[in-house]
C-alpha cells in the first residue's frame, strides 16, 4: 500500500512514512494509491465485534507491512483502553430513524481522541524502533491541542508543545492542556489569537534550521493516519443498524473536512452509505461550495461551535482530488488560484461528482441554540453546540427510510455555557474527570513572537 500526493509532485510513501511526514513536500495531502475494498461478507462479519477488532479489520489493509498483525492489535488496544465507554462509539436514538453516534467518550471528550490516541501509540512505536525522538508542535483553538497532549503525555519518543491563544479557549479546554504533569508535555499560552498560533507553527516549519534542530513533527488533521482512524466508527455504527444489508446515511458537523472525508473512505471501501451530509455553522464555505459550485473564502466569524470556525477546509483538497478524477495537475492549479485569488470555481464534472455523494446544510447561531433546547425537551439528551449543528441539518434532510446517523463530536460538558443557556442544565463532567478543576496547572505564557516561541520550545525540550 503506497500513498501519493494530491498535487502529484512528491514520491509515493509507505503508511509509516506518510504518517511521519504529514504534509507532502509539494504542499499536497497524501491519499492511498488505491482504496482497498471490503466484501459484503467481510462487512457483515463485523457485526457484534468489539470496537478494537473492527478497527483492526478496517485499518489493516491500509498499513501495508508497517506493523505486524499482533502488534497492531496491541497498539489499537492501548489506544482505546482509556475510553469511558465499553462500546467506545455508542449509538443512541433521537427519533424514529435518527441516531446519534457518541464520539465523546475519550479522554478529552471530543471525537479527535479516536485518531489522536491511536496516532500517539503508532508514533511512539515507530520512533522507538527507529531510535528517533521528535518534537510535536501544534496550534489549537481548543480540542486538537488537548487531544494531542492526552495522546502523547508520558511517551518517551516525543515532546509535545501546544500553542493556544491566551484567554481564548474555554476553561475545560485550557485545563485539559495545562494539568497533565508529565515532563514531555508543554502548553504555551500565546499573546495572540488562533491565527497567530497557527502562523507561528507554519513559520517554525519554514525555519529549516530550527525544524532540524528540534526535529519538528506535526499531527494536524491532514495527517492521513488521523483520517484512517476515523473510518472505523462509520463501519461500527452502520453495521449496528444493519449494514451491509441496509443502507445508512451520515450527517457530520464539519470544519476541516477530516471527519466526513473518513466517511467517504468507508463508502469507497464498500460500506453502503447513501448520503454524506456536510453540516456547517455560519462559517459555511463547504455548504456554499456544494450549493453554488464555487469555493470562495470569507472571513471567519466566531460561533458557539468554535471547533468548526474555519475559513479554509484543508482536507477538502482530498475530495477535490477524487472529484477531478485524480488529476493532480488540476488540483495544484486550484490551490494556486485559492492562494492568489481567494477562491475558484469547481468544474461541472467535479461538482456533479461531489453532489452525487455529499449533501450540505448550514445552521445559524440561533438555530444551534434552539436545537440544543428542542433536543433536550424532546429526548432528554444534552448535546454540545457542534452536535446541534449536525442534528439541525440532519432534520432538514427530511424523512427517509434510510437511517440517519448524526455524529456527536463533543461532550456537552466541554461547552457548558452555551449548553446551560439553552437547557437550563449545567452539564456535569464525567466522573472520571470530575477533579479537573482541582488539579494544578502548568503553562508558559509567551509573546506572539517567533523567536520567543522557538526559545521556549528549545528550553522546554532540553529538560
Ligand atoms: C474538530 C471538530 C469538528 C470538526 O471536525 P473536522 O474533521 O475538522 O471537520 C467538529 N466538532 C468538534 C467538537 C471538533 O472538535
Amino acid at each position: 500500500m503506497k500513498y501519493i500526493s494530491t498535487r502529484g509532485q512528491s514520491p509515493a510513501l509507505s503508511f509509516e512514512e506518510t504518517m511521519l511526514t504529514g504534509l507532502a513536500p509539494d504542499g499536497g495531502l497524501y491519499v492511498p494509491e488505491t482504496i482497498p475494498a471490503m466484501t459484503a461478507d467481510e462487512i457483515a462479519a463485523l457485526a457484534g465485534l468489539p470496537y478494537e477488532e473492527i478497527a483492526f479489520r478496517v485499518m489493516r489493509p491500509f498499513i501495508g507491512d508497517s506493523f505486524e498483525d499482533a502488534h497492531f492489535r496491541d497498539l489499537i488496544g492501548k489506544a482505546y483502553a482509556g475510553f469511558g465507554h465499553e462500546a467506545r462509539a455508542p449509538l443512541v436514538q433521537l427519533g424514529p430513524n435518527h441516531f446519534l453516534l457518541e464520539l465523546f467518550h475519550g479522554p478529552t471528550l471530543a471525537f479527535k481522541d479516536f485518531a489522536m490516541q491511536l496516532i500517539g501509540q503508532l508514533f511512539e512505536d515507530v520512533l522507538t524502533r527507529r531510535g528517533e525522538r521528535v518534537t510535536i508542535v501544534g496550534a489549537t483553538s481548543g480540542d486538537t491541542g488537548s487531544a494531542a497532549i492526552e495522546a502523547f503525555r508520558g511517551l518517551d519518543a516525543v515532546d509535545v508543545c501546544i500553542l493556544y491563544p491566551h484567554g481564548r479557549v474555554s476553561e475545560v479546554q485550557r485545563r485539559q492542556m495545562t494539568t497533565p504533569s508529565e515532563a514531555n508535555v508543554h502548553a504555551l499560552a500565546v499573546d495572540g489569537d488562533f491565527d497567530d498560533c497557527q502562523a507561528a507553527v507554519k513559520a517554525m516549519f519554514a525555519d529549516h534550521a530550527f525544524r532540524d534542530e528540534v526535529r519538528l513533527a506535526a499531527v494536524n488533521s491532514i495527517n492521513w493516519a488521523r483520517v484512517l482512524a476515523q473510518v472505523v466508527y462509520y463501519f461500527s455504527s452502520a453495521v449496528s443498524l444493519g449494514a451491509p444489508h441496509r443502507q445508512v446515511s451520515f450527517t457530520v458537523p464539519t470544519g476541516n473536512f477530516g471527519d466526513i472525508f473518513a466517511g467517504y473512505i468507508a463508502r469507497q471501501m464498500g460500506l453502503p452509505i447513501d448520503r454524506l451530509v456536510i453540516a456547517t455553522n455560519r462559517n459555511d464555505i463547504l455548504h456554499r461550495t456544494i450549493r453554488d459550485g464555487a469555493y470562495v473564502k470569507e472571513g471567519v466569524e466566531p460561533t458557539i461551535s468554535p471547533s468548526m470556525d474555519i475559513q479554509v477546509s484543508s482536507n477538502f483538497e482530498r475530495a477535490l482530488f477524487d472529484a477531478y478524477g485524480r488529476d493532480a495537475g488540476a488540483v495544484a492549479q486550484l490551490m494556486d488560484e485559492l492562494k492568489a485569488r481567494g477562491g475558484f470555481p469547481v468544474s461541472q464534472g467535479a461538482i456533479g461528482a461531489l453532489r452525487d455523494i455529499y449533501d450540505s446544510g448550514r445552521c445559524s447561531e440561533e438555530e444551534t441554540a434552539a436545537t440544543i433546547t428542542t433536543t433536550f425537551r424532546g429526548t432528554g439528551e444534552i448535546v454540545c453546540p457542534h452536535t446541534a449543528v449536525g442534528i439541525k441539518v440532519a432534520e432538514e434532510q427530511g424523512a427517509s427510510a434510510t437511517p440517519m446517523i448524526t455524529l456527536a463530536t463533543a461532550h456537552p460538558a466541554k461547552f457548558p455555557d452555551a449548553v446551560e443557556a439553552a437547557t437550563g442544565v449545567h452539564p456535569p463532567l464525567p466522573k472520571r474527570m470530575a477533579d479537573l478543576y482541582d488539579r494544578s496547572e502548568r503553562v508558559t505564557r509567551v509573546a506572539n513572537d517567533l523567536a520567543a516561541i522557538e526559545a521556549v520550545i528549545r528550553e522546554k525540550r532540553a529538560k
